[in-house]
């Protein structure tokens, strides 16, 4: 596979940083930018990388004659800006296979190999690399059903009403062969807002959600803070090709309050300190997950959509204390038939209702997790159970349902009050 990247940005926010360094060159822990870019592509199997420049081409092609690396580079100067999907069609029939389509002011570590089998699977014509992040009040959102496919994308600047999830465009696709033939030549437009836009329209883009490292280097602060996690290894330990841990959190009565079979959003409501303590996690070299049981819609007290919604909603309540969980799963089924408002459809003797655990060695399976180094969190004997289906450990919190007597006799390997205190106990070694 090969890559493309856009590198005539002109970094504006980023100040005096950018008058006379080109974004992609600069400066980040001894090496530029696009230094550290064409190393992550040659771990990740990219032997060609197309530069697409501009503003400053000049130091950009001489960076590109003194590069000695493993990746060959060759650089296309635009005579005059045509934005990101602009200056694509230059591009048109030099591929004949999909293509890594990435903004020159990344900083990634991402196992690209896999974005690529989702891509080749779902038959997409771009897929876009997604993830959450700590600020979605602020963010474009991406729009995207199960499965990945996108429906739209929902601007900073437009008005929002109900709940949308917490899913963000990371600045990196993977690109069908095709498509630079079919952007118009010599017409400036934007990646974004011009290309995809029709093809979300057609139902050809999908989004690939991944809890990797990929942050644009948009102001000074983030350039700082990146060249600290750098520094750490945080940023290397992110890619997915790498063995992960992760924290999985039980929903109801753990993150929010417990109120019976949470059937309408009106019902979900913080507890106390959980967006805090899922703040820690996020810092930590632990992924977050939530695995739920939600078996309202199969009882015929909502819809699977109105699921979705609750969901969405908590993604918001945590976005707006700035923090986020990398993925979501839930089990829609229950296996007793006989009540009368059921879907029968959803009456089933599932593999991911809890405490089997279907739905951690799902997610362990998407994000490489490595269970034994995990933690399952939860307010039941349904979750400590599941933890030990699962082969994580467990920690009980009695913040949420009240549970006597318990229904699996399974002890956990540590009781506390609630999730702050739980995952304070483990990212301070004390369990
Ligand atoms: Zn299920």
């Amino acid at each position: 596979m090969d890559a493309v990247i856009a590198a005539g940005g002109k970094g504006t926010r980023l100040g005096e940083l950018t008058r006379e360094i080109p974004k992609c060159l600069l400066p980040i822990a001894g090496k530029p930018l696009l230094g550290l870019q064409l190393d992550e592509l040659a771990r990740n199997g990219i032997g060609k990388a197309w530069l697409l420049t501009g503003h400053l081409g000049d130091s950009v092609d001489e960076y590109v004659e003194a590069y000695e690396g493993p990746v060959e580079v060759e650089s296309i100067r635009e005579t005059e800006p045509l934005g990101t999907g602009g200056s694509l069609a230059a591009l048109a029939g030099a591929f004949d296979e999909a293509f890594a389509f990435l903004y020159g002011d990344l900083v990634l570590s991402l196992d690209l190999a896999r974005m690529r089998a989702f891509h080749d699977r779902s038959g997409a014509t771009v897929t876009m690399l997604a993830h959450p992040n700590s600020h979605p009040y602020d963010s474009d959102l991406i729009l995207a059903g199960p499965g990945g496919r996108v429906s739209g994308i929902l601007r900073k600047s437009e008005e929002r009403s109900g709940w949308q999830p917490n899913l963000v465009n990371a600045g990196l696709y993977i690109v069908s062969p095709e498509l630079p033939a079919a952007i118009r030549p010599g017409v400036k437009q934007d990646f974004e807002k011009d290309i995809l836009a029709s093809r979300i329209d057609a139902g050809r883009v999908f989004a690939y959600r991944t809890a990797e490292y990929v942050k644009d280097m948009g102001t000074p602060e983030r350039l700082a803070q990146t060249e600290r996690e750098l520094a750490s290894g945080a940023v290397a330990a992110r890619r997915l090709s790498n063995r992960q841990k992760a924290i999985f959190l039980d929903r109801d009565g753990t993150i929010n309050e417990f109120d019976g079979l949470i059937h309408d959003p009106y019902q979900l409501r913080l507890l106390p300190g959980a967006a805090e303590a899922i703040k820690r996690i996020n810092a930590s070299r632990y992924l977050c997950f939530i695995v739920s049981n939600q078996p309202a819609a199969a009882r015929g007290l909502c819809g699977l959509a109105d699921i979705e919604t609750i969901n969405h909603k908590l993604d918001a309540l945590l976005g707006r204390e700035g923090a986020f969980v990398d993925d979501i799963r839930y089990c829609p089924h229950h296996p007793d038939k006989g009540y009368p408002e059921e879907n029968p459809a959803l009456k089933i003797d599932c593999e991911c209702r809890k405490p089997k655990a279907g739905m951690l060695t799902d997610l362990a399976a998407r994000y490489n997790v490595d269970l034994s180094a995990s933690y399952m969190i939860g307010d039941t004997s349904v979750d400590v159970a599941t933890a030990l289906a699962a082969g994580t450990k467990s920690i009980l919190v009695s913040s949420g349902m009240k549970e006597e007597p318990p229904k699996y006799d399974a002890r956990p390997d540590l009781a506390i009050a609630d999730l702050g205190a739980a995952v304070g106990a483990i990212l301070g070694g004390y369990i």
